[in-house]
């Protein structure tokens, strides 16, 4: 029999339910109002009160209206036809919808039940299989969409029959499972799993040793991003976290991508809907769309739905991961996740931590952050997920309590300054403070060796001092003045701005820019290195200024250029011939 219970108390979206029977912290329950249902999650237990909180307006909700609870967590429904749907936090199917905005009560299927997948058998009769391992297969698109035993299946199994090949949509019974005790299972295309406990049907879950190349020069040189690993964007408004976070989307070496809009303005989730259904998957010339999922949550919806998108999103990487594919969790911002934190943990009158956080904040984002990974699976196949959030701090101060729980969770740093902002010197990325752990890593070093170039590396470490010594060269110019300091100081100064003009800077909306493959990154970063390597025998700092100048406007016009257009040749030798003019 079903608990039920009775309102008690209503703020906002806080509600108190006084329960005649067992309840469990996250459990669904419906609220009945009038006409409609409300789909509400139990936060907290205390004796025969529950505090829920409802994932929609409690507008008209009133004391004594009935609860019913569902004795099951806040599931997401995993299946083919994920991929280029666009869903809010609870999963309903925004696509289908004629506005993004659905009625109160309103829930729709997240599946297509009519859908034919063809279906390819991977085990056989005799198997013995567990949680996770691979029963057949469907194409969803051009990826290979396994369809798995739940994850929620406990001890081994011994398959009794899988369906042969052909059609079948996603609630026919593809396989039948015999447990250890011989009770036969049924198993479909679909299955649900609980968003907020992490999917563990792995073998193990060893360091990364790969970079998840995006294309964009700060990152994938300055400060790489392994495949399987965390990272994270602070920035103050309109600095660029949602244009960096986009182009690693679009051009980021993965299979699956998956946006978490959370709580940003309106106007830029739709902004989501309709550009990503029009971009073209640089990798495959294909519709980017093919392989996406977009969850979102405008700041105008409640709170609570906005928690549960970045849950939602994160079990839908951890399904495919188990497919053995490389998954992209992109969430934007979950500074508006943490405030959807802080408002309930403030409605339910709970001891706040720094600035009314809960004081918890710091171990739920970790934990979250540590859903992330690169993944060995039973059959020895490898998949990860690879998760960047945006963290807006209010005004831009670092040093809130998002941002530092943030720092100590996610493994890489990209922050974004205000005043390269204001420079319009994109992606705003700070090469001084940003930083990724992943370089110190010896496997990602032998990687990069490998992949890059022997001791690819120290190079890296040479071009960060280049910029870090320009800086202080360029604050001494600003106190002594021009001629007060010696020449030298403006030639440090300058090779660190051909750095930043040329290998830094990136445009985002140029075709050819925007993508900047690593054997590009190497080409581009050794010229310059060799540039910055020479010493120049100016006679005045004008002198000097003014072939800098030249020369990162020449050199800048490579990055417009396709790498292995003769274009590309005709720039180079202008530089030969500049360098041979002035160096030494
Ligand atoms: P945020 O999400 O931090 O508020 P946005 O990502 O919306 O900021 O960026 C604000 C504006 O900055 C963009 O509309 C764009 O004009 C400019 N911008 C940011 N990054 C780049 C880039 N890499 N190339 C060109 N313009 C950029
Ligand atoms: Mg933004």
């Amino acid at each position: 029999m079903k608990t039920t219970g009775k309102v008690t108390g209503i703020v906002s979206n806080l509600v108190t339910v006084e329960v005649n029977g067992p309840v469990a912290e996250n459990e669904l329950c419906y609220i009945t109002l009038g006409e409609t249902r409300l789909l509400a999650e139990v936060i907290k237990v205390k004796g025969k009160n529950a505090s829920v909180q409802v994932f929609e307006s409690t507008r008209g909700l009133k004391n004594g209206d009935s609860v019913e609870f569902e004795g099951r967590m806040l599931e997401v429904t995993l299946g083919p036809g994920l991929m280029s749907s666009v869903y809010d936090g609870l999963q309903n199917n925004l696509a289908t919808m004629e506005s993004v905005f659905l009625q109160r009560g309103e829930y729709t299927s997240p599946l297509d039940h009519e859908k034919l997948w063809d279906f390819t058998p991977l085990a056989k009769a005799g198997d013995k299989v567990k949680a996770a391992d691979w029963l057949g297969e469907v194409k969803e698109g051009w990826l290979p969409h396994k369809i798995m035993v739940p994850f929620s299946f406990k001890g081994e199994y011994t398959v009794k029959s899988v369906a042969e090949a052909g059609q079948y949509n996603i609630d026919c019974t593809i396989a039948v499972l015999a447990s250890e005790t011989g009770e036969e299972v049924p198993v479909t295309m679909v299955q649900k799993w609980p968003v907020k406990v992490a999917v563990k049907a792995y073998k193990e879950k060893p360091r990364p040793n790969r970079i998840m190349e995006t294309g964009v020069r700060v990152l994938d040189t300055l400060d790489p991003i392994a495949e399987g690993g965390t990272g994270f964007i602070p920035g103050p408004f309109g600095c660029g976290k949602t244009v960096l976070q986009h182009a690693i989307a679009k051009q980021g070496d993965a299979d699956v991508i998956v946006m978490a809009a959370c709580g940003e303005r309106a106007n830029e989730v739709v902004e989501i809907f309709t550009e990503f259904p029009e971009l073209i998957d640089p990798h495959t010339g294909r519709h980017l769309m093919e392989r996406t999922t977009i969850i979102c949550n405008t700041s105008n919806m409640p709170v609570a739905a906005r928690e549960a998108s970045v849950y939602t999103a994160m079990t839908i990487c951890e399904y495919y991961r188990a497919m053995g594919l490389k998954c992209l969790l992109l969430a934007d911002s979950t500074s508006r996740w943490a405030q959807a934190l802080r408002e309930m943990s403030n409605r339910m009158e709970e001891l706040p931590g720094a600035d009314a956080f809960p004081v918890d904040l710091s171990s739920i984002i970790s934990n979250f952050y540590a859903r992330a990974g690169m993944v060995v699976l039973n059959n020895g196949s490898t998949g990860a997920v690879t998760f960047i959030g945006t963290v807006s701090p209010s005004g831009g101060n670092l040093k809130e309590p998002v941002t530092e729980s943030t720092k100590k969770a996610a493994r890489c740093f990209y922050a974004l300054e205000q005043n390269r902002a204001d420079q319009k010197r994109y992606p705003a990325v700070n090469p001084i403070d940003s930083y990724s752990k992943y370089l110190e890593y010896p496997e990602i070093r032998e990687y990069l060796d490998e992949k890059v170039e022997k001791g690819w590396v120290d190079k890296v470490n040479l071009a960060k001092n280049i910029i870090r010594q320009g800086r202080d060269a360029a604050e001494q110019i600003n106190i002594l003045g021009d001629d007060g300091v010696p020449i030298s100081y403006h030639e440090t100064f300058w090779k660190s701005e051909l750095l930043d003009f040329v290998f830094l800077q990136q445009d985002a909306f140029d075709a050819v820019d925007s993508l900047c493959p690593m054997e590009r990154q190497k080409y581009m970063l050794n010229l310059i290195l060799d540039i910055c390597g020479r010493s120049f025998d100016f006679k005045d700092f004008e002198e000097c200024r003014n072939f800098f100048k030249e020369l990162i406007n020449d050199l800048r016009q490579m990055n417009y250029t396709e790498f292995h257009s003769a274009e590309f040749g005709k720039y180079q030798a202008q530089l030969s011939k500049l360098l041979e003019e002035n160096g030494k």
